[in-house]
């Protein structure tokens, strides 16, 4: 199991809580593993930890958009059967990874937006919040600061997990409030199949991480795990998952100039984790590990 608290140029003071939550997060999702659960379960066990730290740009504590509103964004895959559940754009929804995984499970669909994707959630019978639920005094802040200067900045939080069950199925997530300062309707990498995630048994499960109109041109996540499938050489050999990490991030600089982060797991649990931003929260366990690593 991997998870991110997102890649960016995370300050000093923002390295503690960053680490701790990405440390509880992945300890949520390793909970579900060490139980026998499913990847999916804990995906997204791991998510619903990191959406509810304010510390992340996910569910509560989400940057806020140009009009002054949270709206997120989130996607969950399963490396079973390929089909994914994504929301964009919902403002009424605490743990958007929640309504992802009805979408996953409860739907024909792979991607609700807005208002439907909110009828979808009363139909569920999942709990609305208040939009105002979602919004913490930093990015209010932040977002009266940005608005003097009308300027659109960096995402700086995007969360994410991959995992791997005993039955050897993977699964990855994304969850995200993109940008502050996004452009209403405004939808990133991160709840696009292929681009914020994607998870194939056969191959491996990716979640991604970093400036979304940038990511969404390389197809990142994706190519990730094409690179870990086609190796070095075509035919010969696999790359470790870090050296595919590595590779898709250097791609996405050579072709886009874009920066960002990716975690990674393959079939056999081995685990990369790369980034080109100056930092990312990240942190990770496997059986064959007795502590977690995590890192900031
Ligand atoms: N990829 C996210 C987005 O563009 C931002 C990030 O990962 O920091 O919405």
């Amino acid at each position: 199991l991997a998870v991110h608290g997102g890649a960016w140029a995370i300050p000093e003071e923002m390295v503690e809580p960053c680490r701790a939550g990405v440390a509880r997060a992945l300890d949520s999702g390793w909970q579900v593993l060490a139980r026998g659960g499913s990847a999916l379960d804990a995906c997204q066990a791991a998510i619903t930890a990191l959406e509810d730290d304010p510390v992340f740009d996910a569910g509560i504590g989400s940057h806020l958009n140009r009009d002054g509103r949270v709206q997120l964004d989130a996607i969950l895959m399963d490396g079973r059967t390929l089909k994914s559940g994504a929301v964009v754009a919902v403002e009424r929804i605490r743990n958007p990874i929640h309504l992802a995984r009805l979408v996953l499970d409860r739907s024909e669909y792979m991607l609700l937006a807005g208002s439907g994707a909110e009828q979808f959630a009363e139909e569920m019978r999942l709990e609305f919040c208040n939009p105002a639920d979602l919004v913490v005094p930093r990015e209010q802040e932040l977002w009266a600061k940005n608005r003097q200067s009308a300027s659109q900045g960096l995402g700086a939080g995007t969360v994410g997990a991959v995992a791997l069950d005993a039955q050897g199925n993977l699964a990855a997530g994304t969850s995200t409030g993109g940008p502050p300062g996004k452009y209403p309707g405004r939808v990133g990498d991160s709840p696009l199949i292929g681009c914020g995630c994607y998870a194939d048994n056969r191959t491996g499960a990716v979640s991604t991480t970093g400036y979304g109109e940038a990511m969404m041109k390389v197809v990142m996540a994706k190519t990730t795990n094409d690179l870990l499938a086609a190796g070095p050489r075509r035919g010969r050999g696999r790359f470790e998952p870090q050296a595919a990490a590595e590779k898709a991030l250097a791609l996405l600089r050579e072709r886009t100039g874009g920066t960002g982060g990716v975690i990674i797991v393959d079939p056999r649990s081995r685990v990369g984790a790369a980034f080109t931003t100056p930092r990312m929260a990240y942190a990770f366990r496997t059986s064959d590990y007795l502590e977690p690593i995590v890192r900031v």
